[in-house]
């Protein structure tokens, strides 16, 4: 019979196992995360000692991990083919404060109000996570040194634990559990798989359950991107993100500097969020040496990359992390900043590489850029390098970068110009488009309603002011030949401020147009009949859109405004009507005529009259 010797516990430790002991905390099932990452490190232990040369006991026997559940019993064993423990560790490792961890995870669980156990395997201390489910721990073990013999050690956590020589001990570690009352439901095979599959399907050394092979997919982010292949990448995306189709772009790589980072990140081939399903969740992973610190990581990205799906793993989280404190942390902010940077970073050598596959890309995701835009002032820079607008000077459907667009510039040309319309049709015709079409002038046409937040959210791309075409000060290169001598445009003008009385602003004499009679011009610099519509949208108590005051720029080279000059001296009622059908036009050009029902009966009775002339 081997003797039996009783050690008891340091302070701290037995401190600390009472905390565990009693915990009401929810999160039970991290102790099988922490009890397999402490095999997978035995494994690592074992591979390392072995890749140096120096002699190992039983050296057939693979390093890997064995689960075994008996539910009747309400039992569960760990056992390990890595480096096991000699008596000296066994003392040293589990029941000693041999880790300075243990005193500030003290610290951390007494200064929180809900105390997240979580955090125990960052503290170094995750072994003591078995006693908050079992009320009985063996651990048996056997050096992987040559001569080193079986050993095994008991706790109920109270007090103390019992050490004693065991016999026929295969090398490495065995943990026993015996489950309290209320954890028993993790013998289960199928609760015990969930977890497994949960935290530790990286882990890179194999581990059974039962006899059952769990995990099978690797962690490849951590692997050398030259030895994957194309179906391993697209096995860990179908695993990882739940999508049988081919991701847009996959995006590999690894940083050491200013963190140590693995990453691999998909864009999958749809958004989800844009036919209707709803908001999309991030679903990017955070790894710690490939065992899950946190699924669907918040604060990993920002919003509005939320659509990416994948894996990040960095040696360098603090002990402090945890779900709850990692959104505030520092850390995870230069995280995220690095990885957003990286990305972006990748999308513009998409571009540069792939122009079509990206153009795809943009088609799906465009919005998901302009929020970032509008939200995120940290990448506005590198986010205006990947937005793309058709242009007067793109073949229809074809877009344009800001890039392109500015190299293309005329050398006097200080401003990048935009013009919101519905479609390309619609923009050509626009009257605010005369100018630039006069003056050969590109401008890019903005069909979407968002892209005004864009402009003005981004401001200026390569040093040059973006501007809306409805806003740029801007006249022709050559005044038409006037219809209407000046003194007699500002007379007329004069005429229809009266005639239109509250309706207009000002009314003056334009430099831009070509084709148009007249045009509406925005009184108020800084918002647009676009952005006044959206935000009726939002506060539909808010005033009209049609309704804010206008200025009226006619144009004397147009026959309309020569002939109404000459009406209003012949038939001042039939000039006043053809005045408010003018402003009416100008305002159905600007978007801003909310119910053109009501001018209908005025166009009828014109219409009357030109026919009775006839
Ligand atoms: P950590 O893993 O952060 O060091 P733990 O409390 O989880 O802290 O484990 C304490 C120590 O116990 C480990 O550092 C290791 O030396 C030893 N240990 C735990 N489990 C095993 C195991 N399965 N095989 C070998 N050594 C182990
Ligand atoms: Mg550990």
């Amino acid at each position: 019979m081997n003797k039996t010797e009783s050690h008891p516990f340091q302070a701290e430790i037995q401190q600390l196992l009472n905390i565990v002991i009693h915990s009401l905390y929810t999160d039970k099932e991290i102790f099988v995360r922490e009890l397999i990452s402490n095999a997978a490190d035995a494994c690592e232990k074992l591979r390392f000692h072995q890749s140096s040369g120096k002699a190992i006991q039983q050296p057939d026997l693979a390093p890997g991990i064995r689960l075994t559940t008996d539910a009747s019993a309400g039992t569960i064993t760990f056992a390990d083919t890595g480096c096991g423990m000699t008596r000296e560790e066994l003392v040293e490792n589990l029941g000693t404060i041999a880790h300075s961890g243990t005193k500030a995870f003290l610290q951390q669980l007494a200064e929180q109000k809900r105390p997240d156990l979580s955090l125990i395997g960052q503290f170094g201390v995750g072994f003591y996570s078995a006693f908050m489910v079992a009320k009985h721990v063996t651990v048996t073990s056997r050096s992987m040194l040559p001569e080193a013999s079986g050993w095994q050690w008991t706790s109920a956590g109270l007090g103390g634990y019992e050490l004693a020589a065991a016999a026929d001990v295969p090398r490495g570690t065995q943990i026993r559990l015996e489950l309290k009352d209320d954890a028993k439901e993790f013998a289960q095979e199928s609760t015990l798989e969930r977890i497994v599959e949960r935290y530790s399907n990286f882990v890179p050394f194999p581990i059974e359950l039962n006899g059952k092979r769990q995990n099978t997919i690797q962690a490849i982010w951590a692997r050398n991107k030259s030895e994957i292949s194309d179906e391993e990448y697209h096995e860990f995306y179908t695993f990882i993100a739940h999508d049988h189709d081919q991701p847009l772009f996959r995006l590999h790589f690894t940083a050491d500097a200013p963190l140590a980072i693995q990453a691999l990140l998909f864009v999958p081939s749809r958004n989800w969020e844009t036919i209707g399903m709803g908001r999309m969740e991030s679903a990017v992973n955070l790894y710690c040496r490939k065992v899950l610190i946190q699924a669907r990581a918040k604060g990993l990205f920002p919003d509005w990359l939320r659509f990416l799906k994948g894996a990040v793993d960095s040696e360098d989280l603090p002990l402090n992390i945890s779900r709850e404190t990692m959104q505030d942390t520092a850390l995870l902010q230069k995280l995220n900043r690095v990885l957003t940077g990286r990305f972006l970073k990748f999308l513009d050598e998409q571009a540069g590489k792939e122009a079509d596959r990206y153009e795809s890309f943009y088609a799906e995701y465009q919005r998901f850029l302009k929020e970032g835009v509008v939200t995120d002032f940290h990448h506005k820079e590198a986010l205006g390098k990947l937005l793309r607008f058709e242009s007067s000077h793109t073949e229809p459907g074809k877009v344009t970068s800001l890039a392109d667009y500015v190299k293309r510039m005329a050398s006097g040309q200080k401003e990048i110009y935009g013009l919101l319309a519905p479609q390309r049709a619609a923009a050509e015709a626009s009257p605010y488009y005369e100018v630039f079409r006069d003056r050969k002038l590109e401008v890019l046409f903005l069909y979407d309603p968002w892209d005004e937040f864009v402009i003005e959210h981004l401001r200026e791309f390569d040093g040059k002011t973006l501007r809306l075409a409805e806003k740029a000060d801007l006249h022709l290169d050559q005044p038409k030949p006037h219809a209407l001598p000046e003194e007699a445009t500002t007379a007329l003008a004069a005429w229809l401020k009266d005639t239109l009385g509250d309706k207009v602003g000002e009314v003056r004499s334009s430099q831009r147009l070509v084709d148009s009679p007249a045009i509406v011009v925005d009184a108020d610099k800084y918002t647009t009949a676009n952005m006044r519509r959206i935000m009726k949208a939002i506060k539909p108590d808010g005033p009209e859109a049609g309704t804010t005051k206008y200025d009226l720029e006619i144009n004397p080279a147009h026959p309309i405004i020569a002939r109404l000059d000459a009406m209003r001296r012949e038939d001042v009622t039939l000039a006043g009507s053809v005045a408010e059908q003018i402003l009416d036009n100008a305002r159905v050009a600007a978007g801003l005529l909310d119910d053109p029902r009501a001018m209908l009966t005025r166009l009828n009775s014109l219409l009357e009259k030109v026919l009775t002339k006839a």
